[in-house]
């Protein structure tokens, strides 16, 4: 048995751990003495609101196995876990704690979400995953038959994919197409997942609390980009290429049949007396100030602030599919930026008439040496 005094030093240890993100440590206290989760320092913190205020996956995801109360609130001033990872501004710890039921709606003193804290000091990505959660049992409850006798609506591999699916917070049509596994293109699995987002969607709506007119309409969309896929892939026989990679190149190769796409997908929402439906006809229908249909869907629904061409170089956007953060540039131009290979493999059918443009400019290099040509090319598998 440990003497209070003891105990007080030992807890006092263990804040220093979490707070030096020393896990190792950490692990030997709370065995070596047989300390509790809920323990609080003397602002009403627990270890788990510490460690999702540093923002550290491995120390969150440990004292969760160990039973921390995700929602316990007893900080001086009502911050939950949630808000502090908002703050962290580790995206990963907060979708690890809304999978352990971390309450998005969760006011702290001041009146504000998690959310909201998250946006006030900039971490947007942290934003987008609180805003697009789902809990998994919303989507799971699809792959049980409704009566003895009949099939799910969703058979039980798809609903884990599912569900991931729905939560993606880069909703760009390049990289939602990118993002739809193959098996939800095989056999008829492509129309159940088209008619399960339709009643999520429908079921959205109808929430008498809390209903998020914006997750209605992302399942919407979702099903819209799937089902046109799909239709690909029922027209085989000429030497289509896969039907994902088809979808891709359309988008890319056609700004005008991306906008009609998006617009028709716009267009076919079935609530059109929610605000978000009558905000979006507003903002396409403004007359000079019109916003395209993707800006539309990627600012309201996407959660991003502006994708306005000119942002696009300056933020690092990748040209293929609007991801954040893209690290890798065309090597020829140095113009582009993309995620990985793979993204600028797709577009460069599109893109080398402008790389060879952007590459002679002068802007960039007059010179383009060979070894950058040569290594454009191998990156993109050209001999
Ligand atoms: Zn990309
Ligand atoms: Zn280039």
């Amino acid at each position: 048995m440990l003497t209070n005094e003891e105990q007080k030093e030992c807890i006092q240890e263990i804040f220093k751990c979490i707070f030096m993100n020393d896990f190792v440590k950490l692990q030997e206290l709370f065995s070596k003495y047989d300390i509790r989760t809920d323990i609080l320092d003397e602002h009403g913190m627990t270890p788990l609101q510490h460690a999702a205020y540093k923002g550290n996956e491995q120390i969150v995801r440990w004292l969760l196995s160990k039973g921390a109360d995700v929602n316990s609130g007893k900080h001086k001033y009502q911050y939950t876990a949630l808000h502090f990872a908002a703050l962290s501004g580790n995206p990963i710890v907060c979708s690890l704690l809304l999978s352990a039921g971390a309450k998005s709606e969760a006011t702290n003193s001041v009146g504000r979400t998690a959310s909201q804290m998250g946006a006030f000091v900039g971490n947007h990505n942290c934003v987008s995953v609180i805003s697009n959660y789902v809990p998994v049992d919303e989507v799971m409850r699809y792959t049980f038959p409704d009566s003895v006798d009949s099939e799910p609506k969703l058979p039980p591999v798809l609903g884990p994919l599912v569900h991931k699916f729905i939560m993606m917070t880069n909703i760009h049509p390049v990289k939602v197409a990118m993002e739809i596994p193959p098996v939800f293109l095989a056999d008829d699995n492509a129309s159940k997942i088209y008619k399960v987002l339709n009643i999520m969607c429908e079921e959205e709506i109808k929430k008498q609390l809390e209903k998020n007119e914006v997750m209605a309409f992302k399942y919407h969309y979702l099903a819209a980009i799937l089902i046109e896929i799909a239709k690909y892939h029922d027209f085989k026989g000429d030497k289509q290429s896969e039907p994902k990679e088809h979808f891709i190149k359309k988008i890319l190769k056609s700004e005008v049949y991306l906008e009609q796409f998006l617009k028709d997908c716009i267009r076919m929402f079935p609530h059109r007396d929610c605000t978000i439906f009558r905000q979006m006809v507003a903002s396409l229908t403004k007359g000079k100030e019109s916003m395209s249909a993707l800006n539309v869907i990627l600012v309201m629904i996407g959660n991003r602030r502006s994708m306005g061409v000119d942002s696009f170089g300056e933020e690092r956007v990748c040209g293929t599919c609007a991801e954040n953060n893209a690290s890798k540039k065309c090597a020829k131009c140095k113009a582009v930026q993309y995620c990985d290979r793979e993204c600028q493999r797709i577009h460069w059918f599109v893109h080398k008439k402008e790389c060879n443009r952007e590459a002679n400019s002068g802007n960039n290099q007059t010179m383009v040496d060979s070894a950058h040509v040569a290594e454009s090319l191998s990156a993109l598998g050209v001999k």
